[in-house]
């Protein structure tokens, strides 16, 4: 069956503004929109740009705008989509090419709130053990995969540039509720200002569009709880 996609295309070094290009694909039964382009890509269109790498819903490199609502190409169903299928790149993100953005600047972010566990001994000779309870504090907050589509669907990114955002404020909590991390006050100090957990406007659009279902909004709530409760406990 024959379905149309129309493609944000747009080469900076040649184009003054992006356009939108159509191309006729034909849908197999359980074609991704990934695969779509890949279509285009080899049969149609070499010059088109697009990030991909395990599509397999594990790495979010294919992370995109479809039909109006941030997703990750590889597990986009053709069939799932009506009329035509829209693919454009991510918002808030600078376009390099194509559906491929700039993504320094979330990485950036990420490596700002310190992503990683800090424990207060060197590494035993095997691991570091926790009870399944210790383990169940953390939940699905360890599941992000860092596609980046909260962080280009989240209102407030796109207005403050400084924004630490959902998936990085996300990591922040994981390890807070991690019974092997003791750098809970200074994780707390990265995200407590007006461009960290005070600036979320809760509107859930992140939640909205993770491919892991996870609630980066809910991190956030959590963790504005606990600063108060600590406030409450120092007299302040
Ligand atoms: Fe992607 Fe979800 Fe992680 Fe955001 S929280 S980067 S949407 S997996």
């Amino acid at each position: 069956m024959e379905r149309t996609f129309r493609v944000m295309r747009c080469d900076p070094e040649k184009d003054k503004k992006p356009y939108l290009q159509e191309y006729q694909v034909s849908a197999r039964d359980g074609m991704t929109v990934l695969e779509g382009l890949f279509y285009i890509q080899r049969r149609l269109d070499p010059s088109l740009a697009f990030r991909f790498s395990c599509r397999g819903s594990v790495c979010g490199s294919c992370a995109m705008n479809i039909n109006g609502r941030n997703r990750l190409g590889c597990e986009t169903q053709v069939s799932s989509l009506k009329g035509v299928i829209k693919v454009r790149p991510l918002g808030h993100f600078k376009v390099l090419r194509d559906l491929v953005v700039e993504l320094d600047g979330f990485w950036e972010k990420y490596r700002r709130v310190r992503p990683y566990l800090i424990p207060s001994s060197l590494p035993p000779e095997k691991e570091r053990l926790q009870s399944p309870e210790e383990r169940g504090r953390i939940g699905d907050t360890a599941d992000c995969i860092l596609c980046a589509n909260c962080h280009g669907s989240c209102t407030v990114t796109g207005t403050d540039s400084e924004y630490l955002g959902p998936a990085a404020l996300l990591k922040t909590d994981r390890f807070l509720r991690d019974s092997r991390d003791v750098a809970g006050d200074e994780r707390i100090r990265i995200v407590d200002g007006v461009h960290g957990i005070w600036r979320c406007h809760t509107i859930l659009s992140c939640q909205d569009v993770c491919p892991k279902e996870l609630s980066p909004t809910s991190s956030i709530m959590d963790m504005r709880k606990r600063l108060v409760r600590k406030r409450g406990n120092d007299g302040r």
